[in-house]
């Protein structure tokens, strides 16, 4: 099918009537989503103690949309000292799951959702997946982590909502990645960029050849990529991708999604509102200008989020999408405001690395994190200086710290590090603000 018959497929009426509705309608539907939202919000212990001292008592704070910024901003550190219900607005019995985050620094940051909430994300995620191009007919194999972060389960359900058949294979284990590629002829799959390109070496060094396979699409998000990186995923694979962008804060993936154009990631606006403000002084950058996206999810039942920092860098696309669609488009993020780091998908935050460091016994005072790329994926090693008395032990006891160290930290960031154990002052002192992070890995 050409991008032009995708894009004039029927898709149920109520979903192209929400799709192409024009701005006033959307715009209509994000004033009355919004101040619900903030009466449902004043229910949580949270937000009425963040809304009392703002002096925002209700619903009616709000006249118009760009009254949204008067109000707070809620942060990811909110979210940690809410832990675990402070941000809960139903009754606890009313809630059916739980996610958090992949990059957790101690406390992590949990949402919950009812069933409303979750049938709801899984809408969110099938109507971004069809609005790709995906159809009932799709073989679908999701090769992101399941558990706790949403780029498993969530994506899970939206394929399933649209009827596609789903294989949850979840990450790693590449030899059998391939074999059901093969044998279910799976025509879409679900990973990393950097997966992706490490599935196409794998798909050479394992003898199958790409007409063995029936793949026509990925789907990727989860870390900032070029369009080089796109293109060349595209070339090496011979597929469409597209790119996906989305957090476990706000219900998961699939919140921005690029249609058949591939012009931008379409920002679902009957369900979020997105502002993009320069990060400094918080005011809206000009359309077209890189500010930090700011979120409020509009339809969340058991856990309202009201402009939620993000730090994720973008800026808006202007002007109409050529597939009809009036919500506006996010183009391809750039990076982060943070030192959050995005580990083959996983977000670390060095501070995880230092919390467990610190808590060891034997460990010094300086450590150093490395990144960089081993062939497609990312390698993440910790340099640790050990104590004097550590260094002049016996190699078991240092080698027995090493191994702990490793598994309290792939416990805690769910990927594995390397553990380079260093003599006392081995490792450079900086003055002033420590150094602690070398990404090294390629900006492509
Ligand atoms: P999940 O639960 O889906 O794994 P997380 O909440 O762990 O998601 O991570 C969300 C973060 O991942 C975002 O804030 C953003 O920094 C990054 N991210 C997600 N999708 C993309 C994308 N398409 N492009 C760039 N960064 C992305
Ligand atoms: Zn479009």
């Amino acid at each position: 099918m050409t991008r032009e018959e995708h894009a004039a497929r029927e898709i149920p009426f109520r979903d192209k009537m929400i799709e192409t509705a024009p701005r006033a309608v959307i715009e209509w539907m994000q004033l009355e989503g919004l101040k619900k939202q903030i009466a449902h919000a004043l229910k949580t212990p949270f937000y009425s103690a963040r809304y009392a001292a703002a002096g925002v008592t209700g619903p009616d704070f709000i006249k118009t949309l760009a009254d949204i910024r008067k109000l707070p901003f809620t942060t990811k550190n909110d979210l940690r000292d809410a832990y675990p219900f402070g941000l809960l607005a139903v009754p606890k019995d009313q809630v059916v799951r739980v996610h958090a985050s992949s990059g957790t620094t101690g406390t992590p940051t949990v949402i919950y959702l009812t069933q409303r909430d979750l049938d709801l994300a899984s809408d969110t995620m099938a109507r971004s997946l069809m609005a790709a191009g995906g159809t009932k007919d799709d073989i679908v194999q999701n090769m992101m982590t399941y558990g706790l972060f949403t780029g498993g389960l969530g994506f899970h359900y939206g394929a399933e909502l649209m009827g596609a058949m789903v294989i949850p294979t979840s990450s790693g284990n590449t030899l059998r990645q391939l074999k059901f590629m093969k044998d279910f002829g799976t025509t879409m799959i679900h990973a990393t960029p950097s997966y992706l390109l490490h599935l196409h070496q794998a798909i050479a060094d394992e003898g199958y050849r790409r007409e063995d396979l029936k793949l026509r699409m990925a789907i990727t998000g989860a870390e900032p990529h070029s369009e080089e990186l796109r293109c060349k995923i595209e070339d090496k694979l011979g597929i469409e991708v597209y790119n996906c962008y989305g957090m476990s804060e706000m219900n998961g993936p699939g919140l921005a999604f690029e249609c058949v154009f591939r012009s931008g990631m379409h920002v679902w606006e009957d369900r979020y509102i997105a502002e993009i403000l320069d990060p400094e002084t918080f005011e809206p950058v000009p359309d077209g200008e890189t500010g930090e996206l700011v979120l409020t999810i509009l339809c969340r039942d058991a856990m309202p989020l009201i402009r939620y920092r993000t730090r994720d860098l973008t800026h808006f696309i202007t002007g109409p999408c050529a597939c009809g669609r009036t919500h506006r488009r996010l183009a391809r993020f750039t990076g982060r405001t943070d030192d959050m780091l995005i580990v083959n998908g996983v977000n670390v935050f060095p501070s995880q690395i230092e919390e467990v460091l610190l808590k060891a016994k034997g460990v010094g005072a300086n450590y150093f994190i490395i990144v960089e790329k081993h062939g497609d994926l990312d390698k993440l090693t910790v340099q640790v200086e050990i104590t004097p008395e550590m260094f002049a032990d016996d190699a078991r006891v240092i080698n027995a710290l090493r191994d702990r160290l490793k598994s309290e930290m792939s416990a805690l960031i769910t990927i594995n590090p390397v553990i380079e154990i260093k003599q006392p002052g081995s490792l450079p002192v900086a003055e002033g603000k420590a150094k602690r992070v070398d990404d090294r890995r390629p900006k492509d």
